[in-house]
This record gives C-alpha cells, structure tokens and sequence, in this order.
C-alpha cells in the first residue's frame, strides 16, 4: 500500500527518471525535489518503464506517474510508481516484471526486464506456483510407482527363492534316501546342499 503525494503525466516522468543497474549497490541512489517532497529518480525499474509503458501480457498502457511511498516508510523519500486505468477505471499498478525468474536462473540484467501489470504479474506467479505443485505431484508419483515396482520384484525375488529351496530340499531328500554310500558325486552333492541348507 503507498501514500500518494502528486500525479504527474508520462511523459514530464520519463525526462527526469534514470536506469540504474539493479545489482550496483555503490552508485548513490539519485534524488530530486519535486512539489515539496524528495523523490527517487533513479532505478532498474525506470529504465524498465522509459523502455515500454505496456503491459507485455494484456497491452494495458501507463496513463499516468505518481509520486508515492510505502505506507509503512517513516523516512521523507519518496519514488515514482507508474499506473494503468482499466475499462472499469481501476488503477493498476506497473512493475518490472522477470522474464525468467531468479528463482529460476534468471538474471538482474535489462535483458531480464519487461514491463507487466501487477494483475498480470500476480496471474504469472500463481502459474509458476502451479506448475511447480504439478512438478512435484508428478514426482511424487513416479516415486510411488518405483516403490510400487521394487515391491513387486522383492516379492517375485522371494517366491523365486522358496521354489529353488523347495526344489533343492526335494534333490536332497531324493539323493539322502536312494544315493549310493560309496557314490561320491552323490555325496559331494549332499555335502553341498548341507552347506546352503546351514545359510
Ligand atoms: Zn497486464
């Protein structure tokens, strides 16, 4: 929410304000009087606006500079907001939009920069929020799945091992009862099975 001091058109805005490089923190923040209060005249986002007052999403165009500052600032500086008026004659309020997002790679660079109202902005980010949850719903379900499908072959595992057990214990009681004493494959073989039945 701003605290509004004075209107002002586009263009008289447009002369005065400056870009400023958003990562460069050493150069001082630029300031001039104007109508009786202090008010910022330099920023990434004026470069931002001095290159296109249109909404890149719905075309919605700038009609009119204010100079405000956040409800919640006790100091006396104040900056230029730029504000769109809809059909319906709401105000709506311009921002610098990021084309691709920091969080996801994008850069503080100009090239990074469009302008966008915030009701576009606002219906930008919830799409990202969006496709974000979906990402995650679709990992979330490829892990069930995997886990789904490890389920099945442990079990196929196990079932594979009780029948091979089955069998050698068959083999074992065969040979116990029938093989020859002196056959000494025979016992080679019971001596084996002894070994794997004692695991
Ligand atoms: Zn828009």
């Amino acid at each position: 929410m701003y605290q509004r001091h004075k209107i002002y058109p586009i263009q008289q805005i447009l002369d005065i304000i400056e870009y400023k490089y958003a990562g460069c923190y050493s150069n001082k923040k630029k300031y001039i009087e104007l109508d009786g209060v202090k008010v910022k005249i330099t920023s990434a986002r004026y470069g931002v606006f001095k290159n296109s007052i249109k909404c890149v999403c719905c075309g919605l165009e700038g009609s009119f500079f204010a100079s405000e500052k956040s409800l919640y600032d006790n100091t006396d500086k104040y900056h230029f907001n730029l504000y769109g008026v809809k059909n319906n004659g709401d105000e709506v309020l311009f921002t610098k939009d990021h084309i691709i997002p920091v969080s996801k790679g994008g850069s503080n660079n100009f090239e990074n920069f469009q302008t966008m109202c915030s009701e576009c902005n606002n219906e930008k980010s919830n799409n990202i929020d969006n496709n974000i949850h979906d990402m995650i719903n679709r990992y979330k379900n490829n892990i069930n799945d995997i886990k789904k499908e490890s389920n099945e072959l442990n079990n196929r595992l196990k079932n594979h091992y009780l029948s091979v057990n089955n069998k050698l214990e068959k083999i074992y009681k065969l040979l116990k009862q029938y093989a020859n004493k002196n056959d000494e494959t025979a016992i080679n073989i019971l001596k084996q099975l002894n070994k794997y039945k004692g695991k």
